[in-house]
């Protein structure tokens, strides 16, 4: 396998069986995406976006097919070991953001941090590097403000500052805008293209935007779990 890949994904299958009736939610998906390269995921509702992405990120183990991560082919790791590589090389964003409610922003940013095992920084260094991530997505005036004081936008920004306080290598967004106006989805899509060059991260974002599929590095279209011809 090319090392220069962070991820690669083989021949994935996901199928479910709905009452007796089989779905090929994914059905013979195959990608490559490098550092510091953009993929949209494109399609249709009920294509396989979610489904592919979550098997991407180690969360939905694939009927069939390999995702290789680092060299390291993941779902044949024991799943403490997938889970490690999941919560150190890899940050989520998801349409609803997903935050603690009775948190400040800067708590939700330094949970990832908080929940490691081997943690060896003191707390004092953990809300330093949540605040410099907070910073980093323009929310440096926003730490001590809980979720519900805060826009769609600055919520999915501290979502954003969450996923990336681990400095993962693969960014993976399922709608990160797809609660948000047209502005602020522009906003958010900056942001995530600006993190992907300054951080170097390799990025995922599944969209129904064809405005952002035209912006990123390649293109992933999925019709019925397949990659459609137009791609
Ligand atoms: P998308 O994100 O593109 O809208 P999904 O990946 O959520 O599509 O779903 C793809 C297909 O797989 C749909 O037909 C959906 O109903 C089915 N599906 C997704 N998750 C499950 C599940 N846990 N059990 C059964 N069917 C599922
Ligand atoms: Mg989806």
């Amino acid at each position: 396998m090319n090392e220069d890949f962070v991820i690669a994904a083989r021949d994935i299958r996901k199928i479910y069986s709905n009452d007796g009736k089989e779905v090929r939610a994914v059905d013979g998906v195959s990608v490559n995406l490098k550092a510091s390269r953009s993929l949209a995921i494109a399609g249709p509702s009920g294509a396989g976006k979610s489904t592919f992405l979550h098997i991407l990120g180690g969360l939905d183990r694939p009927t069939s097919g390999h995702v290789v991560l680092d060299n390291a082919d993941i779902y044949k790791l024991p799943d403490r070991e997938r889970a490690r590589i999941r919560n150190t090389k890899i940050g989520f964003v998801f349409q609803f953001y997903h935050l603690l409610p009775e948190f400040t922003a800067l708590e939700n940013v330094m949970m990832p941090l908080l929940m490691k095992h081997e943690i060896r920084n003191t707390k004092y260094e953990i809300r330093e590097r949540a605040a410099g991530a907070l910073k980093l997505v323009g929310l440096a005036k926003r730490l001590n403000h809980k979720p519900s004081e805060l826009s769609g936008g600055e919520s999915q920004r501290v979502a954003i500052a969450r996923a990336v306080i681990n400095s993962p290598e693969l960014l993976l967004c399922d709608e990160p805008t797809g609660n948000l106006d047209s502005k602020t989805s522009e906003s958010i899509y900056e942001l995530l293209f600006g993190l992907e060059k300054t951080l170097g991260v390799a990025l995922a974002i599944v969209t129904h935007d064809e405005n952002l599929s035209r912006k990123t590095d390649d293109i992933l279209r999925l019709k019925d779990g397949k990659i459609h011809p137009a791609s």
